[in-house]
């Protein structure tokens, strides 16, 4: 009988398709998946660390193996993976009491198979266990990804970063930014398309600081309109763009291109320029306005979403009313807010005192996601009576007749129909709206 894997994801879309393409290699290796621990003989968990509490999730997870182990005597072998694994290395195999038995970097996922391999023998030597590589290569092979999403799939175009925002922990736990060759993207997004992927999600730390290694002259804008000419694919996400890499070209280039999705990720942090400068970020609320500004211009039908971060060290009262105008200026379709929280290694987290106390973080964070709900409410409001194009990516898990996608904007809409529709655009009325998402009917292309 083959042996059965788990692997448990937390975190960003990197390591969602980093386990992705760790599912491919223990496939590769003669591995069948299961969705339980107890059914499972290797048990990975891919670990972030960009918040505090996405670390601690994972020693809540390993005290439940333990617990497993003492009351059920199943003991796999349990592989940690990602941001905390590359950040803590050996230290998690102390902290974990002997629960985690390999410790695998972000750069050294293709070795996975073989370190389970080794764990699982008796004589096992915990130290040849772990391997937080930083290697170069960012090249992996064709074919083997194991793709959870039956219409989207990502393909990373960049791997690290050398922004070094001083809250971010990123260019420790991924290494420095390394371009994809433009030919492996492409041979990906073709290899996508023909399994039946009808979209494709480019990921990089900066997207928009693509440069092809082979062929300087294809920035992200080249390669966007390389990925556009593939047949089967149908639409285009990408994330995340910084702010500071947009062009005149790029924006055309958008406007120009109906397969890429009306949708930007246009990470702020905070609307206080002196926050920004702390957070070293390098561009400032003026500038940043004034590329929405630039943005709506050329794409009026275009949804922006944020990352906020409040409670920054130094983020006062005023500084943080600074960052509530800007979301009442912007208006995003949706955002990601945390209460900042120190990262190991960080300049925040040597040089800048975490002096906003938790409580106030709390009081923040409470009054900006309010007001954000209060706007996505109403984006979502003025929806109700029109008709919109959308992908169908998933069947309701509450009901069996009920399937969900979403707009090029990027906003969800649920109607009643058969999962038969997942990969289909269905052109749809809506007759509802929340502040997550719009229900309707679908029109003219529904079977
Ligand atoms: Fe982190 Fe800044 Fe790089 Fe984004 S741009 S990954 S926030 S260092």
């Amino acid at each position: 009988m083959a042996k059965k894997y788990l692997i448990e994801t937390f975190g960003c879309q990197m390591n969602v398709h980093d386990s992705e393409r760790m599912a491919g290699l223990l496939e590769q290796a003669g591995f069948e998946a299961t969705d339980e621990a107890a059914d499972a003989d290797v048990v990975v968990i891919n670990t972030c660390s960009v918040r505090e509490r996405a670390e601690e999730k994972l020693y809540t997870r390993l005290g439940e193996l333990r617990i497993m182990a003492s009351e059920q005597g199943h003991d796999p072998v349990v592989a940690i993976a990602g941001c905390v694994a590359q950040q803590e290395g050996e230290a998690i195999f102390k902290r974990s009491a002997g629960v985690a038995d390999v410790v695998i970097g972000t750069q050294a996922i293709r070795r996975l198979p073989m370190l389970v391999e080794q764990a699982a023998r008796p004589d096992a030597d915990r130290l040849s266990l772990i391997d937080l590589n930083p290697y170069d290569d960012v090249t992996f092979p064709l074919g083997v990804t194991r793709r959870a999403d039956p219409v989207k799939a990502y393909v990373t175009i960049i791997e690290g970063c050398n922004e070094f925002c001083s809250f971010c922990v990123v260019p420790y736990t991924r290494g420095h930014e390394r371009m994809r060759p433009k030919a492996d993207i492409l041979a990906e997004v073709r290899e996508a398309a023909d399994s039946g992927h009808p979209e494709v999600q480019l990921l990089g730390q900066i997207v928009n600081h693509y440069e092809a290694p082979e062929d300087p002259a294809c920035d992200f804008t080249g390669l966007l309109e390389a990925v556009h000419e593939v047949p089967g694919i149908e639409r285009i996400r990408f994330a995340s763009p910084h702010p500071r890499h947009f062009t005149r070209r790029f924006l055309e280039a958008m406007r120009a291109l109906p397969k890429i999705c009306r949708h930007l990720h246009l990470p702020v942090q905070s609307g206080s320029t002196r926050v920004l400068e702390s957070m070293r970020r390098r561009y400032t609320r003026e500038s940043y306005l004034d590329l929405v500004d630039r943005i709506r211009e050329s794409l009026p039908d275009v949804a922006l979403s944020t990352d906020m971060i409040v409670g920054f060290p130094g983020e006062t009262e005023r500084a943080f009313g600074e960052t509530l105008s800007l979301v009442e200026h912007v208006r995003y379709h949706s955002m990601f807010s945390f209460k900042y929280s120190p990262r190991p290694n960080t300049l925040a987290d040597k040089r800048l005192p975490d002096g906003v106390p938790e409580d106030e973080k709390t009081r923040r964070i409470v009054a900006l996601q309010a007001a954000q709900r209060a706007i996505q409410s109403e984006l979502n409001a003025a929806l109700v009576g029109t008709q919109v194009d959308v992908l169908v990516d998933a069947a309701s898990r509450r009901r069996d007749t009920e399937v969900s996608g979403r707009t090029s904007q990027n906003v969800v809409v649920n109607m009643p129909g058969p999962a038969a529709w997942i990969g289909r655009t269905i052109t749809v009325a809506v007759e509802r709206a929340g502040a997550h998402s719009v229900w309707g009917q679908a029109g003219r292309y529904a079977d």
